[in-house]
């Protein structure tokens, strides 16, 4: 019960490797530097590596024993457009840009422990590191599933971490079943018939309906969702009009839906445009709307989930994890890799000082005392899942 001894070892290493990461951050699919380090280094490792899997992504394949048993480990490389406001050594070289999310953290604990496993081997089977780019809502992990990842690189289960600021350091969170919603994102163009602002007879106001359709759009949740499921419409932006005196023909109205199923995503995409076009008709105006599934909701399978938990507990003991964290409101698209194979996400702790300030914050950094824990998580489960 505790930090695999050797991965303790790796500490000083991987505080270089992480900081180096940190220092040269990279946008989704732009991450060649970052992807170029990690196929290097597994190299060294004497890992077999893949490049250019869903663009910028990288896999490697560690083999032990004779076994068909295999397992997938993700982290995401992703930075994001933001100017660093931290003044230490290994603050961001790249101007409007930071790893603010602790993606260089993820990367570091997984390159942790694939220089582990592959100095050990101590399993019997396949282990597939996944290096995923563009997690920070440009669609990375569907580029690389869309690319074939699972077919080319099958995988028994598939599991992911993210640092969790806040929660103290040395603790994990899992959850079965739904942990974070599935987001879309939505257009409305409404358009009614443009005319004088003093003459409002003339024309169908679009800005009116506008107004209407906006208001409707809350009784979404509150009267078609089940009030036992958690869900969000939001309305964020009003596009319309350009003159004191002209009623405009066209509005579009924007927005986004988070749930934690498929079923009620559908079912909000659906009721958007269907009162979004009655409300409109009611006034003699059309609306179209457009309703885009950005992520999946992330579901952990429960039996993988209470894998998952075993594994956190033989690192940090039971009292150390966490079962029943609530749901989070946020979105992750490692869902797509568990839309295709069962597996587990889980929280680790980034700390309640030091580490306790939030991710997208300019002053954000992945707290490096969190290294061995997660590389330790991901070398135990391997060893663990793949036993010989
Ligand atoms: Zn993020
Ligand atoms: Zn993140």
């Amino acid at each position: 019960m505790s930090i695999v001894p050797r991965i303790a070892a790796l500490n000083e290493e991987m505080t270089a490797w992480r900081r180096d990461i940190h220092a040269h951050p990279e946008l989704g699919f732009e991450e060649r530097r970052t992807a170029d380090l990690v196929a290097v280094r597994l190299a060294e490792f004497g890992i077999e590596v893949h490049r250019g899997i869903g663009r910028t992504g990288v896999v490697g394949v560690l083999r032990a024993g004779s076994s068909s048993r295999s397992v997938g480990l993700r982290a995401d490389m992703d930075a994001l457009p933001i100017q660093e406001a931290n003044r230490f050594a290994h603050r961001s070289e790249n101007d409007g840009r930071m790893h603010a999310c602790g993606h260089d953290g993820h990367t570091t604990m997984l390159l942790g422990a694939a220089k582990y496993l592959a100095e050990t081997r101590s399993f019997d089977g396949t282990v597939h590191f996944i290096f995923q780019p563009a997690e920070e809502g440009i669609g990375g992990a569907k580029a690389m599933v869309e690319d074939g990842l699972f077919k080319r690189f099958h995988c028994d289960a598939v599991f992911g971490m993210h640092n969790r600021p806040g929660m103290p350091l040395g603790k994990f969170a899992v959850r079965s079943g739904a942990m974070m919603a599935g987001g879309a994102f939505f257009d409305i163009d409404i358009e009614g018939r443009g005319a004088h602002g003093a003459r409002p007879e003339a024309g169908v106001d679009s800005v009116l309906v506008a107004a209407h359709v906006t208001a409707a759009l809350q009784s979404i949740v509150s009267r078609n969702v089940r009030p036992v499921d958690t869900a969000v419409v939001s309305v964020t932006q009003i596009h319309g009009g350009n003159a004191y005196n002209v009623i405009p023909q066209n509005v579009r109205l924007s927005g986004t839906a988070r749930a934690f199923s498929n079923e009620v995503m559908d079912l909000i995409g659906r009721n958007i445009a269907r009162v979004a076009a009655g409300v409109a008709s009611g006034f003699g105006a059309t609306a179209k709307t457009d309703f885009r599934p950005i992520f999946a909701p992330l579901v952990n399978d429960p039996q993988e989930a209470d894998f998952a938990a075993g594994i956190c507990a033989e690192i940090v003991g039971a009292e150390g994890v966490r079962r029943d964290p609530a749901l989070i409101m946020a979105s992750e698209d490692f869902s797509f890799m568990l839309n295709e194979v069962p597996g587990c996400y889980i929280n680790i702790g980034n700390g309640d000082g030091e580490g306790a300030c939030e991710v997208h914050n300019p002053s954000y950094d992945f707290n490096d005392a969190a290294l061995p824990y997660g590389a330790s998580f991901f070398a135990r489960l391997v060893e663990k899942r793949l036993a010989k």
